[in-house]
Order: C-alpha cells, then structure tokens, then sequence
C-alpha cells in the first residue's frame, strides 16, 4: 500500500497559500501532519459525525475538535441557541443572562465548584487558576506532571503533553529559565515522588496542578489513589490541588472525570479547570472551586483577571445549549460508541499481531502501539509511533479522521450512530494490517 493512497489537490492548494501567511500553514500546531506526513485536510464542513473536505470527501469525525463536539457537528438544538444569541448582538462588554445561565449550569453539575470565572481558552483558565492559587498561598512553585498538557502557559510547558510531545519537543523556546524554575516537573501516577517534592519544598508550592484524567499524552488514567494521594498531600503543605477538567469535563461524565472517581474521601480539588465541551464548539472556557479562592479575584479581591470576550453571549448560548443536551442518555450513547471501536481495534489489531494498548477514560480513549499498561510519559513515548502513522493514513485513506499525532485522545459524540461506528469499524482491518508493516 502507498503511503498517502490519495492526493487532496484542494487542500494542498490551501496550505500553498497557508503556509505564505502562517507558519506551518496552521493556526494550532498539531492540525498540522507534520507527525504522520502527508497533506493535512482542510475541512469545509461538519454534519453530525461527518467532516467534509475541501475536495469533497466525507470522514467519520474522531477528533470532534479536539474535545468539544460532543453533540457531533452543528445539533439542531446547538444551532437554534447560537442563531437566537447572534440575532441580539455578538458581544456588549457587559454583563448578560446567557453567562449567568452557563455560570449556573456548571456550579449545578461540579459539586465542589461553588463559584466560575469565564475565559475564552483552557489556556487562560489554568494560566488564570496558577495566578490564583499564587495569590492565595503566597507562594510561587507550581508542582505539573511530565506528558499533561494545560495549554501554552509559560510555566506549563515543561515535559507538556500534546503537540509538545507530538513534535518531540523537551520545552519551549522563549520561556525564561527563571520562569521555567518555578515549575517543579514529576512523573505521573507516582506518588513517592510528589511526597519527596513536597518534603524537600513543600512550604514553598502554591499548587499541583494535574489533568484529571490525562488525554495528552494518550489517555492515562490515574491509578486508584492517585488524585486521592495528591489531595492528601497538598491539604497536608497548604498548597491548592488544581484539576485541569478542560478535556474530561462534561465529557467523561455530566460532572467531568469528578463526576466518575469523586468525591474522594480525602476532599475536593480546590480549583478545577473547564474547556471545550462547555463552550459546544465557541471559544469559551472557565476556572472555579472554591468560593473563599475565588473571592481573591477582581474586583473582589487583589488577584488581576479579565478579558475582553469574557462571557461572550454567542459563546455561552452554545455551551448553555450544548450542556442541556448532555443528559445520561448522551453518556450511555458515548459509552455504547466507544466500546463498538475499542473492541473492534482490539480485536483486529490483535489478529494483525500487532502490539498495542487501549486505554479509556469514560468515553475517550486512545490506542497506544505497544504492549502493557501505559501509566506515564515515559510509557506513552516507548509506543511504535511509525506503526500509529501507517494505521492513521490508512483510516484516512478509507474516510475515517483521527487526530493526526500518537499521543492523543480520539472523541466520540453523540451524533455517532451505528451506521457511523460501522463504517470505522469496515475501516480498522486494513489499518491493522498496516500497522503491521511498519
Ligand atoms: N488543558 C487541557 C487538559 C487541555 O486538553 C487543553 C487543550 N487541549 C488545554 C488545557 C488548553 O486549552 P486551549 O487549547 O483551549 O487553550
């Protein structure tokens, strides 16, 4: 089989003329395929699970950009919100009811969120939460684990997951080494260690700060205890537990990854960190906990934050309508997708004999090209990432869209029907055949 079975005239035509005005032809790296070759595809619309390219061709959806389309692509219900917000004014730099509405439909779902402060990124809602937390103890190192990914905060990009790890990058450039220092970088799901770390400077971390089910580095569950441990031993320091929920909530369950392993008996999170989902596909995002962390914020309190798009009215009509469409019924139809696709991956990878390990958190899920659980960084960069390449060019190749890089999450929505599932499903045989070349 050729490695790129078809040409996309019209999308190479795009990135021509992309890569004259941007760099790299993309405005977020890993939409790139620069980890798997090839032309990445310009995509001119979205239906339910479906993506449709400049050239004509129809995907099954697996990456629901990177996490929000949990509905699949333009839901009536999703549509009708966004049209009624837009037919009243795209923004006022006011406060409006759509924000307070989405504001109260998150404190209702996350039962330790007492109050949100809405962003327009996941980035700002952990850059933001950090700030916060700093404020709060006083203290400025911040505890992060190798292969998360909170967004392009300076202090968060070391050992950081996604297209960080796609490109294989050890940091980022033009991230001073002083800020660098305040960020202490340990493996994850080792507890030892973050009780070495707190006991040499413990006094001196503002926050640990964890994806509550990492999706960054591949899907890497934590152990039973983990997030438990990481609670006991920051309340024991005074330092705050930030878990970054901007993949996992609203997605692995109506109350986030919290809503599948809390409440934990040692305590909540103090902080926690909200994206995609909630925003239904509009840049929307938010930070929340604890209503006496949040009262450090303006114009209560002394610890800076705002932003111009803040609360957009558009935004949050979406998030509002997109969270009211997250019934049970939505989480079973998630569970009842991803099981069709992991038991067909593993049946059909296993036949090809090749290597591989499906990791799953609530819906999300991701094939690692290796034998043997995958609990951490290390783990997830030992997988044969050539072997993903040939597996991802071939599912492209018969029309199925996974999220061009090893080392993330594919997504399901509810728009995945049989016929959908289905059609991945005719589609992994001759991916793991593949796959078993390479
Ligand atoms: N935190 C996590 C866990 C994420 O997955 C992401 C984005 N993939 C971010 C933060 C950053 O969000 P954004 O891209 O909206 O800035």
């Amino acid at each position: 089989m050729t490695p790129y079975p078809f040409d996309a005239p019209a999308s190479q035509a795009l990135l021509e003329r992309a890569l004259a005005v941007t760099p790299g032809g993309v405005n977020s790296p890993v939409r790139a395929f620069r980890a798997v070759g090839g032309t990445p595809r310009f995509m001119a619309s979205g239906a339910g699970p479906y993506l449709t390219d400049v050239d004509g061709r129809e995907y099954v959806d697996l990456v629901g950009s990177w996490g929000p389309m949990i509905l699949g692509h333009r839901h009536p219900a999703v549509v009708e919100a966004v049209q009624a917000a837009v037919a009243d004014g795209f923004s006022f730099g006011t406060p409006s009811e759509n924000e307070v509405r989405l504001c109260e439909e998150i404190v209702a779902r996350v039962e330790p969120v007492e109050q949100v402060r809405l962003v327009s990124s996941g980035t700002e809602a952990t850059m933001s939460a950090i700030r916060l937390a700093r404020g709060y103890t006083g203290r400025s190192l911040v505890v992060k684990f190798a292969g998360c990914y909170h967004g392009h905060v300076d202090s968060l990009l070391a050992q950081a997951g996604s297209g960080v790890a796609t490109f294989a990058l050890p940091d980022s450039a033009g991230v001073p080494k002083e800020m660098a220092a305040e960020t202490i970088v340990l493996p994850y799901n080792d507890l030892a260690a973050v009780e070495q770390a707190f006991a040499a400077q413990g006094a001196e971390i503002a926050a640990v700060i964890t994806e509550a089910s990492p999706g960054n580095m591949g899907v890497v569950p934590p152990a039973p205890g983990f997030t438990e441990g990481l609670r006991r031993i920051t309340a024991a320091h005074g330092a705050l537990l930030i878990s970054d929920e901007v993949m996992t909530g609203f997605r692995c369950s109506a109350a986030g990854w919290y809503g599948l392993e809390g409440p934990y008996d040692a305590g909540a999170p103090d902080l926690f960190t909200f994206g995609k989902v909630m925003g239904g596909g509009f840049p929307a995002a938010a930070f929340g906990g604890r209503a006496d962390v949040m009262a450090l914020l303006a114009p209560v309190g002394p610890v800076y934050q705002a932003g111009t798009l803040s609360g957009n009215p558009v935004a949050t009509a979406a998030g509002r309508a997109t969270l009211e469409q997250c019934t049970p019924a939505l989480y079973a139809r998630l569970d009842e997708a991803a099981d069709a696709l992991t038991a067909a991956l593993r049946d059909e990878l296993g036949r090809a004999g090749v290597p591989h390990t499906i990791q799953r958190a609530g819906s999300m899920f991701s094939v690692f090209f290796r034998d043997g659980a995958v609990t951490d960084y290390d783990g997830a960069r030992a997988q044969h990432v050539p072997a993903f390449g040939a597996f991802f060019h071939s599912m492209l190749s018969q029309g199925v869209y996974l999220p061009p890089s090893a080392f993330e999450s594919w997504f399901v929505s509810g728009a995945h029907d049989d016929a959908a599932v289905d059609r991945v499903v005719s589609a992994v045989p001759a991916a793991a055949a593949a796959a078993a070349e390479a």
